[in-house]
């Protein structure tokens, strides 16, 4: 296992996926982040904010 780099769907930066991250990710049957922390810590805040204004953050 490795570091792999990720490019952000939300800012289009290119962010560090651990190997720590991945094995966590791994043990909970996760696929892969598709945002970075920034990101991903701005869309848990919006949800927890608003839950009618996540259009922009789909998920499949
Ligand atoms: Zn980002």
């Amino acid at each position: 296992m490795k570091e792999k780099k990720i490019i952000c769907k939300q800012c289009k930066k290119e962010f560090n996926f651990t190997i720590g991250e991945q094995q966590w990710y791994a043990e909970h049957s996760l696929n892969e982040p598709k945002y970075c922390k920034d990101c991903r810590k701005i869309r848990k805040d919006e949800k927890t904010n608003s839950s009618k204004q996540n259009v922009k953050w789909e998920e499949k």
